[in-house]
């Protein structure tokens, strides 16, 4: 896919993750809500968010990362090596950041 239709599919991706990440802060606080809110955003910017929380967290920040890449001309290469990025693992995952052999050397 080119640049313009990564970004599409980019922007896409980072909506559905902020999306789920409200769920995640939803479904956070739902069985405390009877406590004050002041207890309630301890707890959320507090280990208890769970796992998907984080996961969310690290995909939005992977995923803006690569969307500042396209504006900077950047995207499809290799953070690493500075090698272009294959199409075919750019196709897979397209906030990918480094190219198959950094990968398998990290
Ligand atoms: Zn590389």
């Amino acid at each position: 896919m080119d640049n313009q239709q990564a970004k599409q599919f980019l922007s896409n991706k980072l909506k559905k993750l902020n999306y789920r990440l409200e769920e995640v802060k939803i479904d956070v606080r739902k069985p405390h809500s009877s406590d004050s809110s002041e207890m309630a955003q301890e707890r959320e910017n507090d280990e208890v968010i769970d796992a998907i929380g984080r996961k969310t967290r690290e995909e939005i920040s992977q995923v803006r990362r690569a969307l500042a890449r396209i504006e900077d001309g950047t995207y499809g290469l290799c953070q690493q090596c500075g090698q272009t990025i294959l199409d075919d693992r750019l196709d897979a995952l397209p906030e990918a950041t480094l190219c198959l052999s950094c990968v398998q050397l990290a």
